[in-house]
């Protein structure tokens, strides 16, 4: 990684991504401001997202853009625009996981001339949200032409990362609590091992107050009582979501950044997305990425031009003169991008005009992770039994009945089918509305070997009934049962 000490006089190399619609707008003033501010960088402009989709790159990152991200570990991104439902994958994710920028940090404060139901209650907090794993993992199949599937992988390495991360976080910017928002009571594996490893990486941070809280009741308390959190760390999915919550109590995604921090490189960039409709105008708010390119300047050391820029940004949206229609109190009076980005840097140079508490000027210490594979082994594993999961237009009896029959003479029995979850044969009440996907339970009978050609000859007798699409081994872990039973039953 390139050295980002403040020490190194140099101008910093860094990696420019103007990006879609009003991407290249917002960019230009930003990095205006970041010089007028004093940062100093070499710029590497690169390309990724809609011009890449459409020369024909379905990753919609170029290896052009990969190299220079890799040979600069730093980026200022605009937005680039995804096809919705459809289409290529996300190339913003593509350029996370690739570079495993495995922590998103969203911070989330107050912005003076920003009037919110929220205004004057002290907001001021920092989401961090895990980035790569998750339902992000992005493995999806179609397992019946009308049942799909997404995988939720969480690994222990993965939040011990991002949990030590927003410990960290909390330590250098003087926080004294960090909350983590799981959804561990339902998703009692993927969500609880995140509650599981952040309750033992805080033994290592007695400083900071540790709380676990239930991610509805997160969302709630966001909106009742906001000034509460000061860092909240999360899973993937969870944490896109409850940061743009966040962002909306202080105004919104325009005003919102973002930095997705690696062990090797680091991407900032707004949270908001490429706003076609307004693109071209002249009219788009640069404050989400000048505010990230602040982030960035304190990243690489540059914290007193990181300080002048926030103070400057803020004097003029306090003011509230010469702001951008979106934030405007008079839209008929309101600046372009321009003549905004104009009156931040003229306020550089003037005294003090308002009070604010900056961001702190200290770059964050990564967590000190290995980097080769952290693999949890287990002393004893055991396979106990094995889901089959079937495609069949049928009831819960035909299926369970024919099932029974054609396994009979294999190594296990069959104990329960559910439908999306829950136990549907045997069963004794009344019936769920099903679907053609089954999930059919089958464990080994006792003193049966099972290895995998006892699976085998299991998925021939199976498939004479319905055809599967997924097989899934249920494993015990030095002795603990490594997979959760269907909605009603037994264990
Ligand atoms: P959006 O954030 O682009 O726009 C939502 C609304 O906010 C629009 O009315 C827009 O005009 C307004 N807005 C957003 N940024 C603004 C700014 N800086 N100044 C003034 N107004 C602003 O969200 P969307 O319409 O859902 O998404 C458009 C595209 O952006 C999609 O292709 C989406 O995938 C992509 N996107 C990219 C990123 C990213 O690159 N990180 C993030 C979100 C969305």
């Amino acid at each position: 990684m390139p050295n980002h000490t403040p020490s190194n006089p140099d101008p910093i190399p860094l990696t420019v991504i103007p990006g879609d619609g009003i991407g290249p707008e917002v960019t230009q003033a930003a990095l205006k401001l970041m010089a007028a501010a004093g940062g100093r960088f070499a710029v590497t402009e690169a390309v990724a997202g809609a011009v890449s989709f459409a020369a024909g790159d379905t990753t919609g990152v170029p290896e052009e853009t990969l190299r220079a991200v890799e040979r600069t570990g730093l980026v200022l991104k605009g937005p680039l625009e995804t096809p919705v439902g459809h289409g290529g994958k996300s190339a913003n994710v593509t350029l996370r996981k690739l570079f495993e920028t495995f922590g998103n940090i969203r911070p989330v404060k107050e912005v003076p001339g920003i009037v919110t139901p929220f205004s004057g209650r002290g907001v001021d907090m920092i989401v961090v949200r895990e980035n790569v794993e998750d339902l992000y993992a992005g493995i999806e199949h179609m397992q019946t032409p009308g049942v799909a599937q997404c995988l939720k992988l969480i690994s222990r390495k993965g939040c011990e990362k991002i949990a030590r991360l927003a410990f960290e976080l909390a330590r250098s910017e003087g926080r004294k609590s960090v909350h983590c928002a799981t959804k561990a009571n339902i998703m009692k594996l993927t969500e609880g091992m995140m509650k599981r490893v952040f309750e033992d990486v805080a033994s290592d941070y007695r400083d900071i107050a540790a709380h676990h809280i239930i991610i509805d009741n997160c969302a709630q308390q966001l909106v009742m009582r906001p000034e509460q959190f000061e860092v909240i760390v999360t899973t993937n999915m969870n944490g896109d979501i409850l940061s743009d919550l966040a962002a909306g109590l202080v105004g919104g995604l325009g005003l919102a950044p973002s930095a997705n921090i690696g062990p090797d490189v680091a991407i900032f960039e707004a949270v908001h997305g490429s706003a076609p409709d307004i693109a071209g105008k002249g009219v788009a708010n640069p404050t989400a990425l000048a505010l990230a390119g602040a982030m960035l300047m304190r990243h690489v050391g540059q914290g007193a031009a990181a300080e002048r820029l926030e103070r400057a940004l803020f004097a003029v949206l306090g003011e509230g003169a010469s702001v951008t229609p979106d934030v405007a109190r008079d839209t008929s009076r309101a600046a372009g991008t321009d003549a905004f980005a104009e009156a931040v840097i003229a306020a550089m140079e003037a005294p003090e005009v308002v009070s604010i508490k900056a961001g702190s000027a200290r770059p964050v210490r990564l967590p000190d992770m290995p980097r080769a594979p952290k693999l949890v082994t287990a002393k004893t594993a055991e396979m106990v039994g094995v889901d089959v999961f079937v495609d069949a237009d049928t009831t819960p009896g035909a299926l369970g009945g024919a099932l029974a029959a054609a396994t009979r003479d294999t190594a296990f029995r069959l104990k329960m089918i559910s439908n999306r979850g829950t136990q549907v044969y045997p069963v004794a009440g009344p019936a769920p509305d099903c679907v053609d996907h089954w999930r059919c339970r089958f464990v080994l009978h006792s003193g049966a070997a099972g290895d995998d050609a006892a699976i085998l000859a299991l998925l021939s007798a199976v498939a004479a009934v319905a055809p599967w699409m997924h097989v899934e081994k249920l494993m015990r872990f030095d002795g603990e049962r490594a997979y959760t039973l269907a909605q009603g039953e037994a264990a």
